[in-house]
């Protein structure tokens, strides 16, 4: 059997090798490292793909949210509300502004933001809301959205988990993730579901003069070449990363596909065991599974752990620890902040190898180890 990783990109790799290489080749023949061909290109092929005017490349997932949030102005102070239970990125670009996170709990069955607690944690400060599509399926948009609308505020998607996914509204329209809120941001980490050979994110958004404002504050604050309107950072995707992604967007779709197969297979596999609840997925949106993740009940999780590596087969925690219980965030005295939906799947979420390379042989064997060890 091959050995079996969280995330196998040899095999993904191998699987075009000729055309990945030819493409990095081009790009070390031009030699035009920065701001190359091929980012221009991708930037248009991302466009297309997800149905959204604007793409701004930019150096990786949490630069992209940086940015969305210099660009929309928003101040020290200004309330930001979002899940604690998501990867650190997400919030300390919120804590790095000096902006406020405020933190609402998940649903238990999407673990993505629970929408009951959205109006709750509204006050005059607030300013955005932060869903993140956590795992690869899209949190509740349309309620997201109805509430921003009424109350004024911006929606800034993490959509590093979820490139891919699609949401549709009650009124019959669909929409790709990262393209519905005011602006999407996601992350070209090797490991995500579209991952680069290196760093790399973008930034998306609808909006013509959010467009120009966000290529702005990724490149300098620069309104045209050294003169500086606002202060902004350097971010941006290089020609390297751009050339291998658009090797592989025309991918994606399968990759989710494969994605999607081994969720069903272990879903099936784990269906009749008691302590094993599988993730579901919402009506209203699709799910790329990013991650495949469990919930256990009465079951030792370390023990799990230990006894699934000794066999070789790997897992992870995602997240051990939630935003709001970071060392990070003790500046913020959050000591009031309950969220027990959070607390409880912190310690029972495991997450099981999942990737576009997987064969049944693999499959087969973490069922049955699983299964034997979770009785
Ligand atoms: C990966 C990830 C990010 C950050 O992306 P980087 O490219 O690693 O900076 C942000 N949010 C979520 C939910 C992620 O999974």
């Amino acid at each position: 059997m091959v050995p079996i990783q969280m995330v196998d990109l040899k095999r993904q790799y191998a699987a075009m090798k000729d055309e990945v290489d030819s493409a990095i080749q081009e790009v070390l023949t031009t030699t035009s490292f920065i701001n190359g061909k091929a980012v221009g290109e991708f930037a248009k092929n991302l466009s297309t793909y997800l149905d959204a005017e604007h793409v701004i490349p930019c150096a990786n997932g949490t630069d992209a949210l940086q940015i969305a949030m210099m660009a929309l102005g928003l101040e020290p102070g200004d309330e930001v509300i979002t899940p604690s239970f998501t990867y650190i990125a997400t919030t300390e670009v919120i804590a790095l502004l000096r902006l406020k996170p405020v933190f609402i709990d998940v649903d238990p069955a999407t673990f993505c933001m629970d929408t009951n607690q959205l109006e709750k944690a509204i006050t005059s400060k607030t300013k955005a809301i932060v869903p993140v599509h956590l795992y690869g399926q899209a949190a509740n948009m349309e309620e997201i959205m109805r509430v921003a609308n009424e109350h004024n505020l911006y929606v800034i998607e993490d959509n590093a988990q979820a490139i891919g996914a699609s949401v549709t509204f009650s009124d019959g329209t669909v929409r790709k993730t990262g393209t519905i809120g005011h602006i999407g941001c996601t992350s070209f980490f090797p490991s995500k579901n579209l991952g680069c050979y290196g760093d790399g994110g973008a930034i998306i958004t609808r909006n013509a003069l959010l467009a120009e404002r966000i290529r702005m504050v990724a490149n300098h604050g620069q309104s045209k070449r050294y003169y500086h309107d606002v202060v902004g950072c350097n971010s941006r995707l290089d020609t390297v990363q751009a050339a291998v992604l658009n090797c592989k967007l025309p991918r994606l779709d399968a990759y989710n596909a494969s994605r999607g197969k081994v969720a069903t297979f272990y879903s099936n596999a784990f269906a009749s065991n008691p302590k094993i609840k599988t993730p579901l997925t919402a009506s209203h949106t699709t799910h790329v599974f990013h991650q495949y993740t469990l919930v256990l009940e009465g079951v030792d999780r370390n023990a799990l752990v230990d006894q699934l590596a000794e066999v070789g087969v790997p897992s992870m925690i995602y997240y051990p620890v939630p935003a709001h219980r970071q060392k990070m965030f003790s500046f913020l005295n959050l000591p009031e902040v309950d969220l027990p939906v959070t607390d409880w799947l912190t310690e029972r979420v495991i997450s099981l190898p999942i990737h576009t390379e997987m064969d049944q042989e693999q499959l087969d064997y973490i069922v049955k180890h699983v299964n034997q060890f979770v009785q």
